[in-house]
């Protein structure tokens, strides 16, 4: 699966794999890497449907 994004390092549209995924996300997995530098980006897939907070709880 590709996807193009605005990459950070490059400064520019590129084109951005998904990486093997251990944690069981399958095509909902949020990190995908630029296939150019190698930056991996964390996108969230459900940005488009409404803004969503992750609040992360440490006990
Ligand atoms: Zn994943
Ligand atoms: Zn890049």
């Amino acid at each position: 699966m590709e996807s193009t994004f605005e990459c950070p390092s490059c400064r520019r549209l590129q084109l951005f794999e998904q990486p093997p995924c251990d944690d069981g996300h399958k095509a909902e997995c949020p990190e995908w890497v630029c296939i150019v530098c190698g930056t991996a980006l964390f996108v969230d897939v459900t940005l488009d449907v409404d803004v969503q907070v992750v609040t992360t709880r440490v006990a």
